[in-house]
């Protein structure tokens, strides 16, 4: 913890001297309305001024978005291949002082927080791979005429992202577009504006042109809003709330935006009274205590059969009180804290929304300490499908068990909700796990296993958790258009 803190420090002396300006068209430039504060949820200090834009700023950022995409869009696929891969090297160069920025930054535990800068390098690895691929298009033969069709970038290009993990979540868009040869224009999370810094300077020594990343700090509802509405931006590639989602879809509807939506998700994690409980118990106890639970794929919901409910309870109780809550940046800390104190209280008054409506309070429910936004592993019992803990998306590590008594009442409770994200279903029974996985309303369902994510695989939801796909060549689906080309044969 020591070692961390003292290099934690020394990354953090140049955000402590000049703050984290915007970058537009290869330059700093400070915001047009001042400057906001970025804080740490570990202990509340100050950590730098941010730049705060405005609708002035995302304009600027919008136009050399524009002007850099011709040259981005026709630069030979293998120039543009080299420039991804050597963003990938710069990130892996860099990766402890991104994780050790984003820890402090949001209270994200290292022991996650490290891989997680790995796997922004991996997504630029994977779509640098992509590039010349991307543009590929079919011959498809008619009587009368030969049909090809060819894939372009859409054009300049807007990526708005959470707070949760945003280093990795924004190379998760920025690459795709980058490789599909659109230009961007970043607008980080307010609440944890440090990494996406790092990034663009990363690119930019990696040979990325002025204007082919832009980043703009700032407010959803100003600089977000703006950038949604600008009518140089063809396209809003978005992960955040649902209830977001659907505003930015409002604003989009003008400019006639493309629109790309990962929101949030409520998902269940189905365990029958067949399944390797063992290996159940460690991925239940892995998707929703990791990451402080602040993740959208996490499973907030375990259905639980009603034979093994008791047995397999009792084990989880006795492994999430042994859950390390600390110092992000200690190693052996499994939770930290909460990104903010507004988080916080969400996520804190649904442990009295679980004791009015009647749950039990098996686990956790309490916070620790005055210093940061702490609070211990929960998980609630007895609860049902009803009660706003089993409805709504805490977005904490807050767990709601609840009984279920056969396959049938299973899938009923699972699908009963807003959401369709992802879905996790743990049996033996082959049979069961086909059909189960065939009705289940989710986007994305691992059989037996926690979440790994694959990148050539589709990655995005259903219902209330989004429209579209991300991954593999559905990235580009989103980042570029088709044309077709009939030639009179
Ligand atoms: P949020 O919706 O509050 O904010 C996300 C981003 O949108 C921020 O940059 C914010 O400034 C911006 N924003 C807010 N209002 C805006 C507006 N009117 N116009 C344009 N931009 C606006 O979400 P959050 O609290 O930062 O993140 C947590 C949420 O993200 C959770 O619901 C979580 O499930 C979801 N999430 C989803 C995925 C996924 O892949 N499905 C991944 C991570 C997080």
């Amino acid at each position: 913890l020591t070692e961390n803190i003292a290099k934690l420090d020394t990354h953090l002396a140049r955000f402590r001297n000049g703050g984290v300006l915007n970058r537009v068209a290869g330059q700093d430039v400070a915001g047009s309305g001042g400057v906001f504060e970025a804080t740490s949820p570990v202990d509340k200090s100050h950590i730098c001024n941010v730049a705060h834009g405005t609708a002035a700023d995302i304009d600027a950022a919008a136009k050399a978005a524009k002007a850099a995409f011709p040259g981005w869009r026709d630069m030979a696929a293998a120039e543009r291949k080299k420039i991804l891969i050597r963003v990938a090297e710069g990130i892996e160069a860099r990766a402890e002082e991104i994780a050790l920025c984003e820890c402090w930054d949001t209270g994200q535990a290292w022991r996650f927080m490290s891989k997680a800068a790995l796997r922004g390098a991996e997504n630029f690895r994977y779509f640098a791979d992509q590039v010349s691929a991307a543009r590929d298009g079919k011959h498809l033969q008619s009587p009368t005429l030969m049909n090809i069709t060819t894939r372009t970038p859409i054009g300049p290009v807007g990526v708005i992202t959470p707070w949760n993990t945003p280093f990795m979540l924004s190379t998760w868009k920025i690459a795709p577009a980058l490789a599909a040869g659109c230009t961007v224009v970043h607008k980080p999370a307010e609440a944890s504006p440090l990494t996406a810094r790092l990034l663009v300077e990363i690119a930019e020594e990696a040979g990325l042109p002025p204007g082919v990343l832009n980043v703009v700090n700032g407010f959803g509802e100003d600089a977000g809003k703006a950038l949604t509405e600008h009518k140089d931006i063809k396209a809003i590639a978005f992960v955040g709330e649902s209830r977001t989602g659907s505003l930015i879809t409002k604003q989009g509807a003008d400019t006639l935006k493309r629109v790309h939506l990962e929101l949030g998700g409520k998902n269940p994690v189905i365990v029958f009274d067949d399944a390797d409980l063992d290996r159940a118990l460690d991925a239940v106890i892995f998707m929703i205590y990791s990451i402080n639970g602040e993740r959208c794929t996490s499973s907030s919901r375990l259905l639980i059969q009603e034979n093994i409910r008791a047995e397999f309870e009792a084990k989880l109780i006795a492994r999430v009180n042994k859950i390390k809550v600390g110092h992000p940046l200690d190693p052996d800390t499994e939770i930290g804290p909460l990104i903010s104190d507004e988080h916080f209280a969400k996520v804190t008054s649904y442990f009295d929304i679980a004791k009015e409506d009647g749950a039990t309070t098996a686990a956790g429910g309490v916070t620790i300490g005055e210093e940061g936004y702490f609070v211990r592993p929960t998980l609630f019992t007895n609860a049902t499908n009803q009660m706003r803990i089993a409805r709504e998306e805490i977005f904490g590590p807050v767990l709601t068990s609840i009984p279920f008594a056969t396959e049938e009442e299973a899938l009923e409770i699972a699908n009963d909700t807003d959401y369709g994200l992802t879905g996790y279903v743990w049996t033996n029974d082959l049979t069961r796990a086909l059909r189960f996985t065939d009705q289940l309303e989710a986007g994305m369902i691992w059989v037996n296993s926690e979440n790994v994510r694959h990148l050539p695989t589709p990655f995005g939801g259903v219902k209330a958790s989004g429209i579209g796909r991300d991954g593999g060549d559905w990235s580009f689906e989103f980042y570029m258009e088709q044309k077709h080309v009939g030639f009179a044969t």
